[in-house]
């Protein structure tokens, strides 16, 4: 017999003219998250780190991240000691990262206080303010993840947060990754949280004796730490939101004639190396047969050489390639599935990016691979995913600020406002909210 060779890593493919409607809804579904179960399993350690706080924390630290830490916490100023083992090159790209990250995240700041006269004499503003005190999961044990720190931290250090609280699982040895400090570093964050999953999200969302309680959670994580989220948002006494939910990373590209096959493989894979969950679909619009025979031998060849090729090999056949005929199709079927990274790589792409309804962040034409947004170019990656895109920003300086809104009525003000205002009193039938504008009335109107 023949010796085993590997089977051919390839995409299912479709063609949008064959589908039913009912087939088509397939396509957009994500893999379902088994909440119940996960939710089974955070409940009872989000409940011991509430009671027991940092002895529970170190307990799952241990139990989890197999590493018995001597501290919860680690407090800024992080020392050269802490930061041993970085390079100058990963500094540097660091750097230009926060750089470019700050710019674009700094501009996205509220310019001034919003003022509105709606009628004369009653003048409505609106001034934003910082969350105070917000929480960063910055996920990943083995895995070094400075971006991700930099995502978060950046939109909180400029939005003004007093305290910003880092949480990331320690290594085998009990240290936090020193690119990770040297980001929370630059970021203003003032404390990290030596531990991950369900039970740091407990901490931040309640406080611990090492930990402080913050107001706001926010970060992409595994399923536990997704549920810890949920779970710490729902219940009124921990007194705290998040983000926004999260699932699996996923990517949409759109690509005509015009494309070249090896970047589009090149984006797909990327990816599609993030997890055996990660989605991926390519909507090819009017290819050749020779065209996407090109794409799948590209996908092929590439992935078989990288690192991770055991991963893609079980994402890339979840994922598929839909033929359709026009661009109008390609961007109703891209707004319908509401990606996290929708790439456009056709010709005249600035002109379908008009047309986007649904989608975290775009990235437009050839030279705008999806790995520069992840990393350095200034958007955020911290993107709704599971077609949540349709209703949620991805992460944003207004993520850490909060409108608050005032109006100030002068004499003339109410007078010209007080009957319509008790008009509308008296229809609910609230008689003290009449009677707070009639009172006033009798002394302007005598
Ligand atoms: P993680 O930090 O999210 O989770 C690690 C923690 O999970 C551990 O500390 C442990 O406490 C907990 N855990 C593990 N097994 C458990 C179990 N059986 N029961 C209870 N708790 C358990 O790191 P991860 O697991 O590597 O996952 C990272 C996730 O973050 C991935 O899903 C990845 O796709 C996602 N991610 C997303 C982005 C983004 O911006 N979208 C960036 C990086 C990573």
């Amino acid at each position: 017999g023949f010796p085993d060779t590997p089977a051919r890593i390839a995409m299912v493919h479709h063609t949008l003219a064959d589908l039913s409607v009912d087939q088509q809804r397939v396509l957009f579904q994500r893999p379902i998250i088994q909440s119940d179960s996960i939710m089974a399993t955070v409940e009872p350690i989000v409940r011991d780190v509430r009671t027991r706080g940092d002895s529970a924390l170190k307990h799952y630290t241990e139990k989890f991240d197999k590493v018995a830490v001597e501290h919860t916490v680690l407090q800024a100023p992080f020392g050269p000691d802490l930061l041993q083992g970085l390079s100058d090159s990963v500094r540097a790209a660091i750097d230009q990262a926060y750089a470019n990250i700050r710019a674009f995240h700094e501009a996205q700041l509220p310019q001034q206080v919003l003022t509105v006269e709606t009628m004369p004499g009653v003048v409505c503003s609106r001034f934003s303010r910082p969350i105070e005190r917000v929480g960063l999961y910055v996920p990943g044990g083995s895995a070094v993840l400075p971006s991700s720190a930099l995502m978060l931290g950046v939109p909180a250090q400029v939005a003004g947060c007093r305290n910003i609280v880092l949480a990331t699982p320690p290594r085998r040895d009990g240290s936090i990754v020193p690119e990770v400090l040297y980001a929370a570093q630059k970021c203003g964050v003032s404390t990290v949280v030596v531990a991950g999953g369900a039970q740091a999200v407990a901490a931040m969302a309640y406080g611990t004796e090492s930990v402080p309680k913050v107001d706001k959670i926010c970060g992409p994580g595994n399923q536990f730490v997704t549920a810890a989220k949920m779970m710490a948002q729902n219940d009124h006494s921990a007194m705290v939101a998040i983000d926004m939910p999260a699932g699996p990373s996923e990517l949409l590209v759109i690509a005509d004639k015009d494309c070249n096959p090896a970047y589009v493989a090149s984006d797909l894979l990327s990816q599609a190396e993030h997890g055996p969950d990660s989605q991926v679909v390519l909507v090819a619009v009017d290819l050749s047969p020779d065209q996407l025979q090109a794409i799948d031998d590209q996908v092929h060849a590439q992935a078989s050489r990288l690192p991770r090729v055991a991963i893609v090999r079980q994402s890339i056949p979840k994922s598929y390639c839909l033929s359709v005929a026009t661009r109008a199709e390609a961007i109703r079927f891209s707004n319908d599935y509401a990606p996290e990274h929708l790439i456009l790589h056709v010709e005249q792409p600035e002109a379908l990016v008009a047309d986007v309804t649904n989608a975290g962040s775009v990235f437009v034409g050839p030279y705008s691979p999806e790995s520069c947004g992840d990393y350095a170019s200034g958007t955020n990656h911290t993107l709704p995913t599971y077609g949540y895109a349709r209703m949620y920003s991805g992460v944003n300086t207004d993520t850490f600020l909060k409108h608050i809104t005032s109006q100030a009525l002068t004499a003339e003000g109410l007078n010209r406002i007080g009957d319509t205002v008790m008009a509308l009193a008296e229809v609910e039938e609230l008689e003290a909210h009449r009677n707070a504008v009639a009172i006033r009335l009798r002394d302007l109107r005598q």
